[in-house]
């Protein structure tokens, strides 16, 4: 047996293990409501992957099933906005921490329209308008790169949850037009939050999500595909805005405890990143006080202590 062969088997094993304990927990956070679609979802499940360089993917549980990936869209779409802006899009979203809840728009008043980082909806709605602006269809292209990256032309929104969305969507409509008001938004803000709900809706399961993000952890490089997503520098700086300011008001203490950059959705998946080694995806939908799936939250807090991941 060769030692990536011995390093795959220890893996595999300790992710089976890793998912038995978290269905032992007590299933008591609360699913996520304030969209009425995703209430709906059946609160039992749970899943984990993990994705490595070499083009395997461990999987435990429901790591097949799709699942509203949520805020977990921030990611790519900053990624594209990367791409297509370079520098200039640090003109008109920050790199810093919050310190307030996701959804807030308190900041963004003292702050003259100028969200404190992308991963807060104010950041991901003004990433959103630059790439309504730069595609003639940013929903098809923003739906064609994660496919891309997937290597699955599985990945869809869900039309339920994307209306239930769009219907309750008052608060990222303030959030637009504040940052519209100041001159920070460009497109029509209607066109804004149709891009921002339609990659909220979008549905991916563990293993896709896992092998999508892949390029975090090699330096831009997707290793299956070996398409150069970013410049090394750049996957830095996403890497880096997600250790300080992925996981919402928890951002710390993950760091404190597993030290991985990471990203939640309120659909109850956690992606995190292990530079050089691959990209966990976990996914159970009962979210704890801020927002973060407790399960999946103990199973990357697991595996990464387990495995020894922390980049600290
Ligand atoms: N679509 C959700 C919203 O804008 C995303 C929230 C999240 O996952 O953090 O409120």
């Amino acid at each position: 047996m060769s030692a990536l062969t011995d390093g795959d088997a220890y893996r595999g094993q300790a992710l089976g293990e890793i998912h038995e304990a978290a269905l032992a927990l007590p299933n008591d956070g609360k699913v996520a409501d304030y969209i009425p679609a995703l209430a709906t979802v059946d609160k039992a499940r749970c899943g984990i992957a993990f994705a490595t360089l070499d083009g395997e993917v461990h999987a435990a549980g429901d790591a097949d099933i799709a699942f509203s990936i949520q805020s977990i869209s921030k990611v790519f779409g900053l990624v594209l906005a990367m791409q297509r802006m370079g520098d200039g899009l640090w003109e008109r979203v920050g790199m810093e921490p919050s310190g307030l809840p996701f959804n807030s728009i308190v900041q963004l008043e003292w702050e003259h329209g100028i969200p404190r980082n992308p991963f807060i909806n104010a950041g991901a709605i003004l990433v959103a308008d630059t790439l309504v602006s730069h595609f003639s269809s940013s929903r098809l292209a923003f739906r064609s790169f994660v496919r891309r990256l997937a290597g699955s032309e599985r990945c869809d929104v869900n039309d339920v949850v994307l209306a239930s969305e769009t219907r309750h969507g008052s608060r990222n409509a303030a959030l637009a037009h504040l940052m519209k008001s100041f001159g920070n938004i460009e497109a029509e803000v209607e066109d804004v939050l149709a891009h921002y709900f339609f990659q909220c809706s979008l549905e991916m399961s563990c293993r896709e999500l896992a092998s999508s993000l892949l390029f975090l952890a090699n330096r831009g490089v997707h290793p299956i595909s070996d398409e150069h997503v970013i410049t090394p520098r750049d996957a830095h700086r996403v890497n880096a805005i997600l250790s300080t300011s992925g996981m919402y008001d928890q951002s710390g203490q993950f760091a404190f405890s597993v030290g991985l950059p990471a990203k939640s959705g309120v659909g109850g998946g956690i992606v995190a990143v292990v530079p050089g080694q691959g990209v966990i995806s976990a996914w159970s939908p009962a979210l704890n006080q801020h927002g973060n799936s407790t399960r999946a939250l103990s199973m990357i807090t697991g595996l990464a202590g387990r495995l020894g991941l922390s980049i600290f």
